[in-house]
């Protein structure tokens, strides 16, 4: 539908060799179910807009990467071309299949969801090339730290920072940021390995295994019309920093900043993305999108980042990955209640307009 403001979607992986064999969640159809006995734990079914099974690849309904990309990515894809802004977030427990999903491993079968759509928005820049239009292609890749950006395309760091400006007009802007025009896909494929890596270097200077940024990748495709006009499209492409429990996880001094951060951002993130749902109405009512519209983003680095995409005609999907295997409970139920917080967008923008009134 027209005004559906977020798609989300939830994935199972396999169990890995060190996980006992205790499954405590099943996916089907568009539900997740909690199984098993877990005294203290009261919902037990979530509905999502799809629910992927990937535990065993010999299942009838088991989910490859294709299938994964049917479900996620060529919506995104189908979005983009009819120009929309997109944005595509990644989100769950450290090992739950989030690189898996969105990237993938090397051989063509197994790729995850952004070389395919990569692949195939390329493809159509290329076919309206090949027709004469003039299509430019630009990509960004950033990370954001601790509140801190950083840009993931340059080979070294600078001595200053990128900066995130708001301008009336042409919106967000990062100043100091890396820009690249991209001329083939192979090009644009090179650029992310390199962005990828760089983000996972940093991570491991950073030590602790939980200290991770938001790694943000976000192409900009601008078709030039031959009466001078520019009809531009921006794809995001977010692998969110994990949330953790912190009254679970043992942290302290640094790392609890930065899980205080992560946690902080991601609800940030979830009240932005809220207020799409709001949007979609006001859009109807035809009011304005003004100041206080814009403000809710200032919040945090990360949401002012993808305000342009999370404000106009964006459409958005959100990827939660989750471990099947019952000793990560806890935290799948992190990643359930978030995407379920995510997902419940349009019903509680209804329910607050009726209360207007
Ligand atoms: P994360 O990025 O969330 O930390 P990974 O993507 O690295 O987690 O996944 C952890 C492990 O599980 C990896 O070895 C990965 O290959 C494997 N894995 C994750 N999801 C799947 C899947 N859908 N099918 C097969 N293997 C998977």
């Amino acid at each position: 539908t027209t005004d559906e403001a977020v798609f989300v979607g939830v994935r199972l992986r396999p169990f890995l060799g060190y996980e006992t064999r205790q499954q405590c969640l099943t996916a089907s159809g568009k539900i997740i179910s909690v199984v098993g006995e877990y005294p203290d734990k009261k919902k037990r079914d979530f509905a999502f807009d799809c629910a992927m099974d990937s535990t065993d690849a010999s299942k009838p309904d088991y989910v490859s990467q294709e299938k994964c990309y049917e479900m996620i990515g060529r919506r995104m894809l189908q979005h983009s071309i009819s120009g929309y802004h997109t944005c595509l977030f990644c989100y769950g427990q450290t090992g739950s299949g989030k690189t898996f999903s969105f990237m993938g491993k090397k051989s063509e079968t197994e790729q995850g969801l952004l070389p395919r759509l990569l692949r195939d928005l390329f493809g159509q820049v290329e076919s309206v090339r090949s027709l004469g239009g003039h299509v430019q292609c630009r990509a960004q890749m950033l990370e954001v730290y601790n509140e801190k950006v950083r840009d993931l395309l340059e080979e070294k760091e600078k001595p200053k920072a990128p900066e995130i400006h708001v301008h009336p007009k042409v919106g967000v802007y990062v100043d100091g940021a890396t820009d690249i025009q991209i001329e083939t896909l192979d090009h644009l494929q090179k650029l992310l390995e390199a962005g990828l890596s760089r983000a996972s270097v940093a991570a491991t200077m950073r030590n602790a295994q939980s200290s991770r940024g938001h790694t943000i990748f976000r192409l900009l495709m601008e078709n030039h019309e031959e009466d001078h006009t520019v009809v531009s499209s921006e794809v995001f492409c977010v692998d969110l920093a994990g949330r953790e429990n912190e009254k679970t996880t043992k942290v302290t001094g640094e790392n609890f900043v930065e899980l205080t951060f992560i946690n902080k951002s991601l609800m940030w993130l979830a009240q932005c993305i809220q207020g799409l749902g709001r949007q979609a109405r006001q859009r109807s009512n035809s009011e304005e999108l003004d100041g206080p519209s814009r403000a809710r983003f200032r919040n945090s680095k990360l949401t002012l980042l993808l305000s342009n995409a999370l404000t106009g005609n964006s459409k958005t999907c959100l990827l939660g990955t989750l471990s099947p295997a019952a000793i990560n409970l806890d935290e799948s139920y992190v990643t359930l209640n978030f995407a379920s917080t995510v997902k419940s967008i349009k019903v509680t923008a209804k329910r607050v307009a009726k209360v207007d009134k």
